[in-house]
């Protein structure tokens, strides 16, 4: 492999455009090449050096490049875009909203209809506990951000001024502002950032596979975990710990699904020392895992709960935080002493981005997308892990339409390959290669397609996957 590898900067090793302008003849955009902007996750010799890949068109689970090349994109964009790239009637809720209002606030008690209406829908639609309020930002980030800020404005007016710190795990990513890029425990984010910020604390990641001693099950390897939980609490004082936040099914640090009993036990500690449950659905709500929300696929109990990107299937940006009444009741009155509640964005409850989430939201019911990605899913599941079996392959885990697959050598989760060998990223080239779209992270692959995905794309995305895996068994052997 290390003829793939592109000269200069290490960080090259997992970049699987990288991979592709040298091994598979580049990506053709003539007069591309170096753009102007600051690109999020994206290293800056990549910007300067290395034909973008520009999507121009979205159709169903497919995207089209600007040379007409079609992929299926199996991250469904970023986690989110789970009705597919052309649903017209999210266009036509998005038209008729902007033709009639296209902005107005929701600041000093006026508001639009929109945000009201999908402020009921979304309390009516989480049953796994009763939510009270829904506040809206512009994206998972602001929500996440938002979770602390309601937290600590809850504290205070319980007159508990220290109970202000945060549990979040490693590997958890709740979202790169300041504050959600310091609950989220990948180091990447933290780095040169001056983060995390101190009040917030990391425990066990919850990865099985990886971290489970010789002979521990499942069922015990939670038990260890919910009990370094309550150490960790102990030893910072429970008075002084204020939440705890979880993904369901953690996403963007390797889709991760807990263990069993694993959210049994930790939400026994939490409630124990009265920390608030904060469940970050960002990616897991509206069906992923076979459930409408991940808190019921895990009988997950959450004070508080983070929505984006499936909420409007990413055609407007927008994101919610729901509030049980515990919480919002003592906002609410902590608001009244003070005059106001002093915390919103120009944007919180913007009526486009609303009405179109509104829509989404009506389109999952009606469509009964969480049985229709319960009849699917086995499919994706199924046909991936049967590839498990491979020798450069540690582990393909996943639930509903969510699954990575991790590249190891020897089949252990303490032999990774030597990242100079870009496993990852070759496996993810061969994919683009062959029309497919994957998420690559290191020699991590991850994949969400969206939940219109069809049998026979389903087949398209297995048969690319096993072409692209022989390729790159054949490297690396
Ligand atoms: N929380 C989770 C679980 C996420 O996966 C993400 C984004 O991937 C976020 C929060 C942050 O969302 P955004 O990128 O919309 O700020």
């Amino acid at each position: 492999l290390q003829e793939h590898i592109v000269k200069s900067s290490p960080a090259r090793y997992s970049s699987t455009q990288a991979c592709l302008e040298n091994d598979i003849s580049g990506t053709d955009n003539k007069g591309f090449k170096g753009h102007d902007m600051l690109a999020p996750f994206t290293a800056g010799w990549q910007s300067t050096d290395v034909d973008p890949l520009i999507i121009e068109k979205s159709e169903g689970s497919h995207v089209y490049d600007m040379q007409g090349r079609k992929y299926l994109d199996t991250l469904a964009g970023l986690w989110c875009t789970a009705l597919g790239g052309n649903e017209p009637r999210l266009v036509d809720a998005a038209t008729k909203q902007l033709n009639t209002l296209p902005f107005y606030h929701s600041f000093w008690n006026r508001t639009t209809k929109p945000s009201l209406d999908l402020a009921k829908e979304l309390l009516d639609m989480f049953t796994a506990k009763k939510m009270a309020k829904a506040f809206f930002t512009n994206s998972g980030s602001e929500a996440n951000d938002t979770q602390v800020k309601l937290v600590w404005y809850y504290n205070n007016a319980l007159g508990r001024p220290n109970k202000k710190k945060f549990i979040a795990r490693a590997k958890a990513y709740h979202g790169s502002t300041l504050i959600s890029a310091s609950l989220t425990g990948l180091p990447a984010l933290h780095q040169n950032f001056d983060l995390p910020a101190p009040f917030v604390l990391h425990t066990d990641c919850p990865h099985y596979w990886r971290y489970h001693l010789p002979g521990e099950t499942e069922e015990e390897f939670s038990t260890r975990l919910a009990k370094n939980l309550e150490d960790l609490i102990l030893k910072e004082g429970p008075e002084t710990i204020a939440a705890f936040i979880a993904e369901p099914v953690m996403g963007a640090g390797g889709v991760i699904p807990p263990p069993a009993t694993y959210f049994d036990k930790i939400q026994l500690v939490v409630k124990k020392y009265d920390i608030l449950f904060i469940a970050d659905e960002v990616i897991c709500a509206f069906g992923r895992l076979g459930t409408m929300f991940g808190s019921d696929m895990y009988n997950i109990k959450p004070d508080l709960v983070s929505l984006a990107k499936a909420l409007s299937s990413a055609y407007m940006p927008i994101g919610a935080v729901l509030v049980s009444p515990e919480v919002s009741d003592v906002i609410h009155s902590q608001s009244n002493k003070l005059g106001t509640f002093s915390h919103g964005f120009t944007y919180s409850g913007h009526p486009v981005a609303c009405a179109v989430a509104l829509e989404a939201v009506k389109i999952y019911k009606e469509r009964n997308m969480v049985e229709r990605v319960n009849r699917i899913s086995p499919k994706f599941q199924e046909g991936l892990k049967a590839f498990s079996d491979s020798p450069i392959i540690g582990e393909i885990r996943g639930i509903g339409l969510i699954l990575a697959t991790e590249f190891v050598n020897n089949k252990s989760p303490n032999d990774p390959f030597p990242p100079e060998w870009g496993v990852g990223a070759y496996f993810g080239a061969q994919c683009q290669k062959n029309g497919m779209l994957v998420r690559v992270a290191g020699d991590t692959i991850m994949m969400s397609p969206p939940f219109v995905v069809t049998p026979e794309e389903l087949d398209e995305l297995i048969s690319i996957y096993g072409k692209a895996l022989r390729e790159t068994e054949k490297r690396v052997a």
